[in-house]
């Protein structure tokens, strides 16, 4: 397949290196997003792809073939921006054909029907753009980039100006009609919900760098940095000191309470670590004499209860303020004051360099 693949990107503004010597390969056909906070470099990643921007230094290729040097009009690619760009004065029929129709493309109309098909837009074809709403007029730019069958589709923040309900919909749209063209999606993103539900696979960025990547679960569940377990949820992060190695356990002393993690979990093996552990992995118990394995004392400071779940803030003896969030199933809640016990799996836990 055109695998899509960049060796050591770097793009310097002069002297603000916004890009730093990024290697990525996304496979054909898959559903790729970058996630990060606004800055880290996303947009101009994009931009080196489309050809918009010349790397400082570094090669890209596409199926194999070197393409850096290639000008933006000569690379199989196509971006779908947040703005949709779409002409204003044309229906909405001709905004999708009008690519087609440039490069002469004999049957450009009937195309551009089958893509007005595959966003569901068909019965609004003769309209102009600023007679659809927002989420409709986004479907347009994207049968008009789809419809000249690109290797690959960028798309930069593009459910960025929908409203969250719209966006959440136009989601399940854009991952549904991904599977149906098989096209390579390159997907842009600080919604870490929006990388999570549609990509394959999610890279994580922070100042110009790739924090971590892989499957948006693995990620979730073994995040390899502070970065990436704070930017994909919310993370419990206690210091902690290896005291021994037990073949594939660390035994771990996290304020004063015997603990261990798998060993395969933990990025370091000696000396001061942080566990990691997310608020819906805790469990809470009363506080009562037979302790727990691998379990910490704590007094409830807060409960903001939600109906289906009740989010807790317990200050941890040693360990500071961790967060809890519990499924309610009918059982007895907590209330502020209460003396507790916060366990969990250690197949749940994660351990990250000090
Ligand atoms: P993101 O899309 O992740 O929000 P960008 O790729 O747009 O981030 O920008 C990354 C960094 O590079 C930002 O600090 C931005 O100000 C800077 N930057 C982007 N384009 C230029 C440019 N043409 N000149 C100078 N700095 C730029
Ligand atoms: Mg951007």
């Amino acid at each position: 397949g055109a695998d899509l693949v960049l060796s050591g990107i770097t793009k310097r503004f002069s002297d603000f290196t916004a890009v730093d010597n990024l290697d990525l390969v996304i496979p054909s056909g898959s559903f790729f997003a970058l996630l990060g906070p606004s800055g880290c470099g996303k947009t101009t990643t994009l931009r080196m792809i489309a050809g918009l921007e010349q790397p400082t230094a570094g090669s890209i290729s596409l199926g194999g073939k070197d393409i850096t040097g290639a000008s933006s009009y000569q690379r199989p690619v196509n971006t779908v921006f947040q703005n949709y760009a779409l002409f204003p004065h044309m229906s909405v029929l001709d905004n999708v054909a009008f690519g087609l129709k440039r490069r002469k493309v004999r049957d450009a109309e009937a195309q551009a029907k089958a893509a007005l098909d595959l966003v569901e837009l068909s019965h609004l074809a003769a309209r102009r753009p600023a007679q659809l709403s927002g989420g409709q007029q986004q479907r347009v730019a994207l049968a008009r980039a789809v419809v000249n069958q690109p290797a690959v589709l960028l798309l930069d923040e593009p459910l960025g100006a929908l409203d969250m309900k719209l966006r959440r919909q136009m989601q399940v749209e854009l991952k549904k009609i991904q599977t149906e063209v098989g096209l390579t999606f390159v997907h842009v993103t600080h919604d870490q919900e929006e990388a999570l539900t549609m990509a394959d696979t999610v890279a994580v960025m922070n100042h110009g760098r790739v924090e971590q990547m892989g499957p948006p679960q693995e990620l979730y569940d073994l995040p390899r940095t502070a970065f990436v377990a704070n930017f994909l949820g919310k993370s419990n992060l206690m210091p902690a000191t290896v005291t021994a190695v037990a073949g594939d356990t660390l035994q771990l002393e996290v304020a004063g309470n015997a603990l261990t993690l798998q060993k395969d979990r933990a990025t370091d093996h000696t000396g001061r670590i942080l566990v990691g552990i997310r608020p819906e992995k805790l469990r809470m118990e009363p506080d009562l004499a037979s302790a727990a394995q691998d379990s910490i004392r704590g007094v409830v400071l807060d409960a903001s209860f939600t109906g289906a779940s009740t989010e807790y803030l317990v200050d941890a003896e040693g360990v500071g303020t961790v967060g809890v969030f519990t499924q309610n199933h009918g059982g007895a809640l907590f209330a502020d004051g209460d003396r507790v016990r916060l366990a969990w799996d250690p197949a749940h836990a994660f351990g990250l360099s000090g």
